[in-house]
């Protein structure tokens, strides 16, 4: 039997757009609805993740089901796995630790305003793959100056950066966002801010591929960068997740 889930998993959910994709409450019901890769569920209960955070059971199923996503959620609520579990679901997941990475070039970019969230993106993406071979890189200048030889760069399945770091590379010719399928702005208030967003906006252009998903998320988002938001997004569902009582 399910015991009840903790305090932070107790939210007011506000969802908004067309065809609202319907919450689910649980992992076991995300399991039954999507193709979700076994050693994925398994690296979740793993991380000790039993039950969703309201921001999971609301904007997951937005992503499982290839629509765009704005959410917003208060910080601690679990942003990140929000989105890393459908990505990484899509994705595909390699079958065995022996298996050659899948070479379709780099298919999942997330962007975030600092080294530091960077970083802790990354380490939640490694808990998440562990023991697959999965090529996620965090954009750094080593990684940026070995990713330069074309060989090694169609290996890498998800690159997780600042906006800086990468379009350095970019515009030095070392590196294509033409394969990227799935595109994350990580504290989208900062990214989408004036000091940001010309180089969000150059990297939005770079990545070409017909089809692909984006999904901003962030903790607060004023109406104005809200708007900027709801334009670079394709038909978006909002998520907006309230602190309970408020
Ligand atoms: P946010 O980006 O919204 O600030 P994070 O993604 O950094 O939140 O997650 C905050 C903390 O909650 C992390 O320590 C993470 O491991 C944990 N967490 C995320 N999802 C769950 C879950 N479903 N159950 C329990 N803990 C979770
Ligand atoms: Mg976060």
């Amino acid at each position: 039997e399910e015991v009840s889930p903790p305090p932070m998993h107790r939210h007011r959910i506000k969802m908004k757009g067309l065809n609202v994709p319907s919450q689910a409450d649980t992992f076991g019901e995300m399991k039954e609805r999507y193709d979700i890769p076994p050693q994925l569920l398994s690296n979740l209960s793993k991380c000790g993740y039993s039950h969703p955070t309201s921001i999971q059971s609301s904007g997951m199923p937005v992503l499982f089901e290839s629509r765009d996503l704005a959410a917003i959620s208060p910080t601690g609520t679990g942003k990140t796995l929000s989105y890393l579990f459908p990505i990484l679901s899509k994705l595909g997941y390699p079958l065995s630790a022996s298996q050659d990475p899948t070479k379709k070039g780099v298919r999942a970019l997330i962007l975030a305003p600092t080294r530091e969230l960077a970083h802790q993106i990354h380490n939640e993406c490694l808990r998440l793959t562990q023991g697959r071979k999965w090529r996620i890189v965090l954009f750094s200048k080593a990684t940026a100056n070995s990713l330069a030889n074309k060989a090694v760069r169609d290996k890498v399945d998800i690159i997780i950066s600042t906006p800086l770091r990468l379009i350095s590379s970019y515009q030095g010719g070392k590196l294509e966002l033409n394969s990227i399928q799935h595109l994350v702005l990580d504290e989208a208030d900062r990214l989408l801010d004036r000091e940001f967003l010309p180089q969000v906006q150059e990297i939005l252009g770079a990545c070409s591929s017909s089809g692909i998903q984006k999904a901003v998320f962030s903790a607060t988002l004023p109406a104005e960068i809200e708007k900027l938001a709801l334009k670079i997004l394709h038909n978006p569902i909002r998520v907006v997740i309230g602190m309970k009582d408020t």
